[in-house]
């Protein structure tokens, strides 16, 4: 049976729009790639003394389970020379693995939904993209588009550019 996943993607070294685009192919190995968001910039969390990332999101249809969509992505990652050089430092490539169906998981290795949804804009907006009504038990009834609504937004830059959607 097939389920469905949503999937960050994030990057601010090299081209991070063609790094992108090679994760999504070597995903749709393992995953039907079904919608891809909008491009957005925005400044870097954690440590500024570097590039602006580049954000994106997906959804994604897969027979994985959790901890498999996991792995994948990750050696998705390895793949694509992912170095994280330090914690919220520059990277080539970041996959984040946003929202599985209704799970609620948390453990060290994976935390669903991810808790960067709700907490950073650049997560929220391309998300929002590709479906505004999406919901999780943890969030007591409400949507993405409540969140864009009454969040508050802090990390894009600019708006979306008119970069050729990646799909
Ligand atoms: P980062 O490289 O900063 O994206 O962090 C990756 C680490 O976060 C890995 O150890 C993952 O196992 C862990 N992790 C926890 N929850 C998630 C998630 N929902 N998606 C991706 N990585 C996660």
């Amino acid at each position: 049976m097939k389920s469905n996943a949503y999937l960050g993607l994030g990057g601010n070294i090299g081209k991070p729009v063609a790094a992108f685009k090679a994760a999504l192919s070597l995903i749709s190995d393992f995953a039907s790639v079904i919608s891809v968001s909008r491009l957005y910039r925005s400044t870097p969390f954690g440590y500024a003394e570097q590039p602006s990332f580049i954000n994106a999101a997906a959804h994604l249809t897969t027979e994985l389970k959790p901890f498999e969509l996991l792995d994948a992505l990750q050696k998705v990652e390895q793949d694509l020379g992912k170095r994280k050089v330090f914690e919220n430092g520059p990277r080539a490539i970041d996959l984040d693995l946003l929202l599985f169906e209704q799970l609620v998981v948390k453990t060290e290795r994976l935390v669903l939904p991810h808790p960067a949804i709700l907490e950073r804009d650049f997560v929220l907006r391309p998300l929002s993209d590709i479906d505004p009504g999406l919901t999780n038990p943890a969030w007591f009834g409400k949507t993405l588009e409540w969140a864009l609504t009454n969040l508050q937004k802090k990390f894009i830059t600019e708006e979306p550019e008119e970069w050729e959607y990646l799909k």
